[in-house]
């Protein structure tokens, strides 16, 4: 499967591993300007290195909710294009302020993904939806967020089953997540990401 432009297969120490150019942020190896993209660090970047067709070709205009510290949101602002990328927690928020002081195309959000109103009036239509918020109600919060998306537009989200209930089969909690999302999405594909993260499911989808 095609990565997207800006992403590539390069060596680090011996390693082939996915790779995008830009700053370093979290200690990253790096060769020249480009900056190793840790599969076991980053479920999207698990889901590239799989080979899984998310439908990104490079260039996006993306809504990244989720962002934490910055890890996964920087590789996707090297290859993409305007993100804009939503944390509701001040600390590692902080630390995405620093990834994107050098990324002028990287746009942090200290805001609550469940409310989306309170970020319209930022986010111009996207072309993609990224979304790891391993919180309860993740089904919740891409409804809530597909206004955003073009109708052309993909959700790539993942799904941690523990985050909806601790005690669950995991497969129960992805059919149920599964269910919810037909309210507003096509569901294209989906690909268990064990053993880099376990008991998360990647969901390609797109409106419905
Ligand atoms: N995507 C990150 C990466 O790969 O670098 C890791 C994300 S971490 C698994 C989940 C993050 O979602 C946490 O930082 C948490 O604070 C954030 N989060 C959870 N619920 C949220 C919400 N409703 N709004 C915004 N952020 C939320």
């Amino acid at each position: 499967m095609r990565l997207p432009d800006g992403v590539q297969r390069r060596s680090f120490d011996g390693d082939e591993a996915l790779a995008t150019r830009g700053e370093p942020v979290y200690g990253e190896p790096t060769d020249g300007a480009w900056r190793r993209w840790n599969p076991r660090r980053s479920k999207l970047a698990a889901v590239l290195d799989r080979g899984v067709d998310t439908g990104l070709e490079g260039d996006e205009t993306v809504l990244y909710l989720g962002a934490a510290a910055g890890t996964t949101v920087s590789h996707v602002a090297d290859f993409a294009g305007p993100t804009y990328a939503v944390e509701f927690a001040a600390r590692p928020a902080r630390d995405l302020l620093e990834a994107a002081a050098p990324r002028p195309n990287l746009f942090p959000l200290l805001k609550d993904a469940r409310r989306p109103d309170s970020y319209a009036h930022v986010v111009e239509p996207v072309d993609v939806v990224v979304q790891d918020v391993a919180t309860r109600g993740q089904a919740q919060v891409a409804l809530r967020n597909r206004q955003f998306l073009r109708d052309d537009g993909r959700l790539l989200l993942s799904v941690k089953a523990r985050s909806e209930d601790v005690t669950a089969d995991p497969a129960a909690v992805f059919d149920e997540v599964l269910a919810a999302l037909t309210d507003g999405y096509e569901v294209l594909s989906t690909a268990r990401l064990s053993p880099l993260h376990d008991d998360h499911l990647a969901v390609v989808a797109r409106p419905d």
